[in-house]
């Protein structure tokens, strides 16, 4: 017996209820076709949303910024690590959100875990999404505020939250825009109404809808603004990645001057994190870049995923509220639904199962991540080789 012998026995529960996971062999380079097991095979795992994770555009900027700058920073950005690439960027992320400011982070979920307590803390209290991403959740949990947890986008339930807990010095409320696992958007307009009424922080996180929703790319917030002209301003810190739609790395956080010089101060994931590598920096200019001159690459993306969705509805597949590039397919169990992941990618479609702890038992789902990349072709093998899998499964429930 020794003091590890713990992890055995765990490991061993999870393979039981059929929760254990095993790393993938490891990919060449993320595309929408990539090569596994010595086989090639379509890939739907990724978050590569507008097919920019091996543009050459960005590789070139990256190898460039490094001849020139070097690769580590080797201090955080607030000691000696901050690179004038940075400061660009952060000027450049400013400009497209429309905030007065911009900082970086290590990746969006060092940008969460570090912002929300720094925001929020004893005799504070925090609302969020019960479907929020995890980042978020560990954020709260580091607060030391108190935190309610609303049921999954219910506006009364959070309204009556709200009306209940009046005690409070400053309160936060703080969703996904975008939800990563049912592909659903957030109802933003009245987040952002409750948050003006109740005197409350609204932050946003549009980890997957930058570069994909909105006119102009900004993400969910700028989709609903058409309807909503005061939800920018309502809407007070607004977070976003680098690492799905813009194929790089690394996170960041929009706000007003004030705001962002006190997360500077305060968020302790940035204080005492080393500032990203200035090849990161200059990729991301360009991917934003990319993002103004290329608007084709998020409105065919849109475009495909609603057709998509809807010839998946024709054969009654439950593709919960997905309204997104991001498509589940519920099957009712995690069982079903590893055993379904599995013979897709028999046949030579990677889409990943997603079981608990990431989402409820009963709703495990396969998720379909469409990319810009995905070509019509591909997207009707996708459905052909659905029908064929799910025909030699027997019924779903
Ligand atoms: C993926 C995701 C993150 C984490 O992004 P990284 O930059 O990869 O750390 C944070 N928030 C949400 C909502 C996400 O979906």
């Amino acid at each position: 017996m020794g003091p590890l012998d713990w992890v055995d026995e765990e490991l061993a529960q999870l393979k039981r209820a059929d929760l254990l996971r095993t790393l993938p062999p490891p990919l060449r380079a993320a595309a929408a076709v990539v090569e596994l097991d010595g086989r090639r095979i379509i890939n739907f795992a990724s978050n590569d949303y507008l097919g920019l994770a091996s543009d050459k555009r960005l590789i070139e900027a990256a190898t460039r910024a490094t001849r020139d700058q070097g690769l580590g920073r080797a201090a955080s950005p607030l000691v000696c690590g901050r690179a004038e690439v940075h400061d660009a960027l952060e000027q450049q992320l400013a400009n497209f959100q429309r905030t007065e400011a911009a900082l970086l982070f290590p990746t969006s979920f060092a940008a969460n875990a570090g912002i929300i307590p720094a925001l929020v803390d004893r005799g504070d209290a925090i609302y969020g999404d019960e479907k929020n991403h995890a980042s978020i959740i560990d954020g709260c949990r580091l607060a030391r505020a108190q935190r309610h947890i609303y049921p999954h986008v219910d506006i009364n339930a959070l309204e009556s939250l709200l009306q209940k807990s009046q005690k409070y010095r400053r309160r936060l409320i703080v969703t996904d825009s975008l939800f990563s696992m049912d592909g659903d958007l957030a109802p933003l307009s009245q987040l952002g109404q409750l948050a003006e009424q109740y005197d409350a922080m609204l932050m946003v996180d549009e980890a997957h809808a930058i570069g994909v929703f909105g006119e102009h790319g900004r993400g969910v917030v700028e989709h609903f603004s058409q309807t909503d002209p005061q939800l920018e301003q309502r809407v007070h810190i607004r977070i976003g990645t680098f690492a799905k739609a813009l194929g790089v790395a690394g996170g960041f956080v929009c706000g007003t001057a004030p705001l962002i010089k006190w997360l500077a101060n305060r968020a302790r994931t940035y204080v005492f994190s080393t500032a990203q590598p200035a090849a990161l920096g200059a990729a991301g200019t360009v991917a934003l870049d990319l993002v103004a001159s290329e608007p084709q690459r998020r409105k065919s993306l849109l475009k495909k995923a609603d057709a998509l969705r809807q010839q998946l509805h024709r054969h009654n597949w439950n593709t919960a509220p997905s309204a997104s590039q991001i498509i589940p397919l519920r099957t009712g169990s995690p069982a079903r639904t590893m055993r379904l992941s599995q013979m897709l990618r028999d046949r030579g479609i990677w889409a990943p199962g997603i079981r608990p702890p990431s989402v409820p038992e009963d709703e495990s789902l396969i998720r379909l991540g469409l990319t810009a990349a995905h070509t019509d072709q591909m997207l009707d093998f996708l459905v052909t080789t659905l029908q064929e899998a799910r025909g030699s499964m027997g019924p779903f429930p």
